[in-house]
């Protein structure tokens, strides 16, 4: 399909400080293509960034139908521009439509389309002040009646904003509040898929973690609340005596592109990795014991965030000694090297824009 491009003609005023930036400034344009049951997808384009217009009746406002991804592109020190598995975005994009019933699209295509915005907006990425951009695709279901049935009409969108700074001692520590009553997915539901209502439901325990000086919360199984599956919007990693466990896909875990590269690195490195059920009682018994040595979630976002203390009821669980520990450093490193172009990429994750 042809993509059709309209340039601003009122550019934004580039900011001097990014650090609060991410989410909430947004680049010049955003991209938009449409779906009806007699077009396909059709009318891809890119346009100055605004507001959309539809009626309050929209069928997304009412049962929720929306998928969306975040996946990031680097910029290298000799100025390129690195997309990071970008396929595996398009993929997991796929993976969300079928899961809420949003109509296919192709991935091809769309990566084409994201890779023209980026373009569009390539003085963003050149701004001194910024090393990476985060592309944010959604769909949305666009029929104007409020059925609880799939839609029939659909708007796929992309919008860019710049990546948090990059910090390269890795980032700090960060206070986890283990979540007792309430959960974030359940097996036949929708943890495996990118979707707006499983986020919309972890507020109210993520507020009250915030409110009592946590940063996130980490989410145990639906069913039994005793298995750890996810930090937040972050998959979870613990290293107990020099192994690397993270809770395996059970069906209710996002599958994170970057806890597969950590994995995959972390083997390279000759590391012990291991993809099980890990329970939060075998957690509290191996900080008991001394073995508990780091713990760290990890996502497109943040890239890791190494988990100071972990709360859970009445046990404080203190992890590392306030800063990030060797095996989270290392993979942190390795990673974001990897990312930026500053060794070679021997695994193909890359691709250049
Ligand atoms: C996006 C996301 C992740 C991390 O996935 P990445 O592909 O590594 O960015 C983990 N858990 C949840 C719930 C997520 O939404």
């Amino acid at each position: 399909m042809a993509l059709t491009i309209t340039r601003t003609q009122y550019p934004k005023t580039k900011p001097q400080d990014y650090s609060k930036g991410f989410g909430n400034i947004l680049t010049d344009h955003m991209f938009l293509m449409d779906y009806t049951e007699a077009e396909g997808w059709h009318d891809p384009r890119i346009l100055p960034f605004g507001a959309l217009a539809l009626t309050p009746a929209t069928m997304c406002f009412h049962y929720g139908q929306e998928i969306f991804e975040g996946m990031k592109a680097y910029r290298t020190e000799d100025g390129r521009l690195l997309l990071f598995r970008p396929m595996d975005h398009m993929r997991r994009l796929n993976h969300s439509c079928e899961r809420i019933c949003i109509p296919q699209v192709c991935e091809e295509e769309l990566l084409d389309y994201l890779k023209e915005l980026l373009k569009t907006d390539l003085d963003w990425i050149q701004d001194s002040n910024v090393d990476s951009i985060y592309i944010r695709p959604m769909i949305i279901a666009t029929e104007p009646v409020f059925g609880a049935r799939p839609a029939k009409d659909y708007t796929c969108m992309a919008m860019l904003t710049p990546g948090r700074p990059h910090i390269p001692k890795g980032p700090k520590p960060v206070r986890i509040y283990v979540e007792k009553e309430q959960a974030r997915a359940v097996r036949g539901g929708t943890g495996t898929a990118k979707c707006a209502g499983n986020y919309a439901s972890t507020f109210a325990a993520q507020a009250k973690a915030k409110a009592q000086g946590y940063t996130q919360v980490l989410w145990l199984d639906g069913a039994e609340r005793r298995y750890v599956e996810e930090m937040g919007q972050m998959n979870i990693f613990f290293v107990i005596k020099g192994e690397l466990i993270t809770p395996d896909l059970s069906g209710t875990i996002l599958d994170g592109i970057t806890r597969r590269s950590l994995l995959a690195i972390a083997k390279d490195l000759g590391y012990q990795t291991v993809e099980r059920r890990i329970s939060i009682q075998e957690i509290m018994t191996a900080h008991a014991d001394g073995t508990l040595q780091e713990a760290f979630g990890c996502g497109t976002g943040a890239c890791i965030a190494p988990v100071g203390e972990l709360t859970y009821g009445e046990c404080h669980m203190n992890i590392g000694n306030g800063s990030i520990g060797t095996v989270t450093f290392t993979l942190f490193e390795r990673l974001t090297q990897i990312q930026r172009g500053l060794v070679p990429d021997p695994y193909g994750w890359t691709m250049e824009v």
